[in-house]
């Protein structure tokens, strides 16, 4: 892949697609809007009514805009936001979530102006982009307000895509977050100009690919968040590479349900049991370790103020939930991580968001952080958590921005981003 760096970028105005979908707070409510993996029927707030919980891809976004800019080129930047929803532009444009709120954090931590489009690829975008001079910054409106952005009809992404190829000179690919989408603003846009990969893409893909290729042994894996469907897959490729599994969080409890425990009221996917009864199978041939909750803090509702309480042992009595692992299951994994030289953790092992089931997700990264070798944390909700806690910032080798596009990796998939990066030369 072409790199960023090496690009003659001044005097040029350059297209960055950005990672920038960063969780958020509906000002009033209670709940944390995960960048993806909100907690289970949770409805997200009207716009203008939401403050940012996380601003860490924001961050990780700009030593290549500053890089490009201190070059002399002119950056437009684009990225998608939460979920827009409605059949046509002006429906999502109506609905929100605009970009607002980033392109005024991003102002703030770049030091100077973010001219926010108010379309992304219409008049607006068109006037900014040939107006701007070498050392500005522009953003684009939430690219999800496009419905041709996620089409799966190549024409119709191609139309968009050649509206967004107009706007700049050179491509730079810096999303890595959605990498893993086919998506006209991350597959289509690059393959119709010259194009590069930005700091962040080289950065991850470094570090996955030192995950996949020879692993430093013991190498441990915690997987945790919401649901067990989002994280099979990765299970059934890291079953061949990883010695141990630890599994937490709101997917523990389908695997402790394949077991034959009881899980009361938690969340639960019963119809994906025969697959988890499946991973179970393959992880014993393949003698890797799979270590599952042996006890756990439990409420009756699923609220930052409902009463937590420990129950000792794995089953889970009627009418109580899981919400974090219990005491002896964060000493488990404490020594099951203690002698690992490398450890991949993605998901968080409870519902940390509520202060009263975060401690299974604090000590797991404490854990973590003690480890000697290789240690690397993906997932949105995950890298959130962690940066929640204030860790030191050398806990952790690494922290991916990417959630699905990291899982994506690990499962042996190509990313069609990274393919369109690498496309042409
Ligand atoms: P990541 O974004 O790091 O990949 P996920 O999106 O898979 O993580 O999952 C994150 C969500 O999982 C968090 O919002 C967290 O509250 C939730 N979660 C963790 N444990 C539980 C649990 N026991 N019950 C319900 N939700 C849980
Ligand atoms: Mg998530």
């Amino acid at each position: 892949m072409k790199r960023a760096e090496d690009l003659d970028a001044g005097g040029r105005t350059v297209l960055v697609r950005a990672d920038l979908n960063v969780p958020m707070e509906a000002t009033g409510g209670s709940r944390a809007m995960g960048s993806g993996g909100s907690p289970p029927g949770q409805e997200s707030a009207p716009p203008g009514q939401h403050r940012i919980t996380d601003d860490g891809r924001i961050r990780a976004s700009l030593p290549t805009i500053r890089d490009l800019l201190a070059r002399g080129a002119a950056v437009i930047v684009c990225a998608h936001f939460g979920r827009p929803k409605g059949d046509d532009y002006a429906a999502r444009a109506a609905g929100g979530p605009s970009l607002r709120p980033v392109a005024d954090r991003m102002a703030e931590l770049l030091g100077q102006p973010v001219t926010l489009a108010t379309d992304v690829a219409g008049e607006s975008a068109r006037v900014i982009a040939s107006t701007m001079a070498a050392g500005e910054v522009a953003l684009l409106e939430n690219v999800r307000f496009e419905p041709a952005e996620t089409s799966k009809d190549d024409a119709v992404r191609g139309e968009l895509a050649g509206r967004l190829a107009a706007l700049a000179d050179v491509y730079v690919g810096d999303g890595f977050g959605a990498m893993h989408r086919k998506h006209a603003s991350v597959y289509d846009t690059p393959l119709l100009m010259p194009h590069a990969a930005g700091q962040l893409v080289l950065a991850e893909v470094a570090v996955l690919r030192q995950l996949t290729t020879s692993p430093a042994r013991p190498y441990v894996v915690v997987l945790g968040g919401a649901k067990v469907s989002d994280k099979l897959a990765v299970i059934g490729n890291l079953v061949g590479k990883a010695d141990r599994l630890l599994i937490a969080g709101g997917m523990a409890y389908t695997f402790l349900a394949a077991q034959g425990y009881r899980v009361g009221d938690s969340i639960l996917q019963a119809g994906q049991i025969p697959q988890v009864t499946q991973a179970l199978a393959d992880a014993d041939k393949a003698g890797v370790e799979v270590v599952l909750p042996v006890d756990h803090v439990v409420a009756d509702r699923f609220a930052p103020d409902a009463k937590p309480e420990v129950v000792h042992g794995p089953d889970i009595p009627d009418g109580m939930m899981g919400l974090d692992i219990g005491p002896a299951t964060r000493d488990l994994f404490a020594r099951k991580l203690a002698d690992a030289r490398t450890v991949f953790w993605n998901g968080p092992p409870g519902v940390f968001e509520f202060p009263a089931f975060a401690a299974g997700t604090l000590a797991v990264a404490e854990a973590i952080s003690h480890v000697t070798g290789l240690t690397v944390v993906g997932g949105g909700d995950s890298a959130a958590a962690v940066r929640h806690l204030s860790m030191p910032a050398d806990a952790f080798t690494h922290i991916s921005t990417g959630g699905g596009a990291s899982l994506e990796y690990l499962e042996g998939r190509d990313l069609p981003g990274l393919a369109a990066l690498e496309a042409g030369e």
